[in-house]
């Protein structure tokens, strides 16, 4: 049955694999990592064909055994993220319940001062919540769910990423040991892997995510930390909010564009709002510096404290 497993998750490594991974910085998965990752790729792809040829004897939809499979129509034990959350999600908003019955409800993946929150950092996009630990220290899984991915991931580290029923991810980076392989069925609340400083980490802490369809979201919209609780058990992600609070990148991308244009309007009207100085040139009256500049003579007048019959010099700057 194990073997039978394996199988069907290999093959749904293929399907995964056509699509094409998302480059996250804070996964170090930089670009000039492509070789390697392409290598470590094609051996899976290889074994994936072999598996499917032997899959393909005996079809049976019934064994598709990965948590929330109409949803993700992939189980890709190799790439950690690869999916693509504006492609796939389609409509406005999804209520996803966090706890339902039957199952074992929540536990704080480890107990500890939350030492850095989601956002964006000086350069980059902090996709997770990292929280303090010692390493060796016990580190449990958010919710019931299966093990995706158990292996080092560059800046991850040593990392584990459960998929749950309702669609979530849970992603438990920077481990000393990881304790569970992928396609193991968890419970919340049960051992996954211990603490550690492994990969992009600067000091023992865990970096926890919660994301959907690839989407990182801010993990303490979900999770009270102080308390170790959740804050609802029903949590409705709406696609503006991915717009405007989550997609990091984009948002980041909206504030610099934002700050760029205040710097234009300081450099053309200066700090005094729409102001700015000009040359008097040879022959130059009000009137023509006025039409020259889109304004009037009364405005110049104005923001210059003179009156209209200022004789101007040559040279001399006035506002306009
Ligand atoms: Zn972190």
């Amino acid at each position: 049955m194990r073997h039978l497993l394996h199988s069907i998750l290999f093959v749904f490594a293929i399907q995964a694999l056509a699509v094409n991974p998302i480059y996250f910085p804070d996964d170090k998965t930089k670009p000039g990592d492509d070789k390697k990752a392409k290598a470590k790729k094609d051996d899976t792809t290889k074994v994936a064909l072999v598996c499917e040829e032997h899959s393909n004897e005996a079809p049976d939809s019934t064994l598709v055994l990965f948590p929330s499979h109409d949803l993700y129509n992939t189980w890709d034990t190799n790439t950690v993220h690869p999916y693509n959350f504006y492609e796939s999600f389609k409509q406005d908003s999804v209520v996803l319940s966090l706890i339902q019955e039957g199952d074992s409800g929540f536990s704080m993946p480890v107990k500890g001062l939350v030492t850095s929150e989601f956002g964006w950092r000086r350069y980059r996009p902090h996709f997770g919540t990292d929280i303090d630990l010692e390493t060796g220290d016990q580190v449990v899984a958010a919710f019931d769910g299966m093990v995706r991915i158990a292996k080092m991931c560059n800046g991850y580290g040593n990392c584990v990423i459960l998929r749950h029923n309702n669609g979530l991810e849970t992603v438990y980076g920077h481990l000393s040991e990881i304790l569970v392989e992928p396609g193991q069925a968890i419970k919340a609340g049960s051992l996954i892997g211990l603490g550690g400083n492994t990969g992009r980490s600067y000091g023992s802490h865990l970096h926890f995510e919660i994301r959907y369809l690839g989407q990182a979201l801010d993990a303490q919209d979900f999770i009270d930390f102080e308390t170790g609780t959740l804050k609802k058990n029903e949590f409705v992600l709406h696609k503006s909010d991915v717009e405007n609070k989550y997609d990091l990148r984009a948002t980041h991308a909206r504030h610099k564009r934002d700050i760029g244009l205040a710097r234009t309007d300081y450099k053309k009207y200066g700090k005094n709002g729409k102001s700015r100085t000009v040359k008097v040139r040879k022959g130059d009256t009000l009137a023509r510096i006025a039409k020259r500049n889109g304004t009037t003579v009364k405005a110049i007048c104005r923001k210059n404290g003179f009156k209209s019959t200022k004789k101007l010099k040559a040279g001399q700057r006035i506002r306009v």
